[in-house]
């Protein structure tokens, strides 16, 4: 199923965006491409086969769309964390540093069951700022999270340093 494809040709980098210094990985390459889609959500499939879990959560807003497939195959919930303020129930929040200024991400209470084994995706994981909020803000609602599964990871910006508890796959890294 496509197990040999090149990830990489699918991957836009736009030198200067959305800052001078930022060299930016473009999903949407992938999303266009139904071979390259589709050898994504294969991938990860395969990659957390063997993780048990009770839900997929997935980060607004390109991890909605890596994160859907997976959880409708894997037959469990799929719970969205989102930008403060999109969230019409009862919510969480975590504020969290960016590399300029703060951001906020939240999560309905009630989706969130006790215990529950929760696999977490997103598209791309740079500093890991958003993901560490996120994990920490799905435990505090009571869910258990090991696994993460992005894309693409940017290890050069040393993510690795914030998840010496929790599992992160990637499945194509950038050093530069
Ligand atoms: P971070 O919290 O630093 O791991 O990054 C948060 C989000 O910013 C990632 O999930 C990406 O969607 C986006 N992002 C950060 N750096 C890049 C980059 N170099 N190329 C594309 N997207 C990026």
């Amino acid at each position: 199923m496509g197990a040999d494809f090149d990830l990489d040709t699918a991957i836009r980098k736009i030198k200067g965006f959305p800052r001078p210094e930022i060299l930016f990985y473009d999903v949407t390459g992938i999303l266009i491409n139904p071979t390259a889609f589709r050898f994504c959500i294969d991938s990860i499939a395969r990659l957390t086969s063997g993780i048990e879990v009770d839900a997929v959560a997935a980060i607004e807003a390109r991890g909605f769309v890596f994160a859907a497939p997976i959880a409708e195959r894997r037959g469990v919930p799929l719970i969205l964390v989102r930008k403060k303020g999109k969230l019409p129930g009862k919510t969480l929040s975590r504020r969290f540093q960016l590399e300029y200024g703060e951001d906020e991400i939240q999560v309905h209470v009630e989706d969130v069951k006790p215990g529950s084994r929760i696999l977490v995706i997103d598209d791309l994981i740079a500093t890991g700022g958003t993901l560490r909020a996120a994990v920490d803000l799905l435990r505090e609602a009571g869910g258990v999270v090991t696994d993460l599964c992005c894309i693409i990871g940017l290890p050069f910006l040393s993510y690795e340093e914030l998840f010496r508890d929790v599992r992160v796959q990637t499945l194509i890294t950038y050093n530069h």
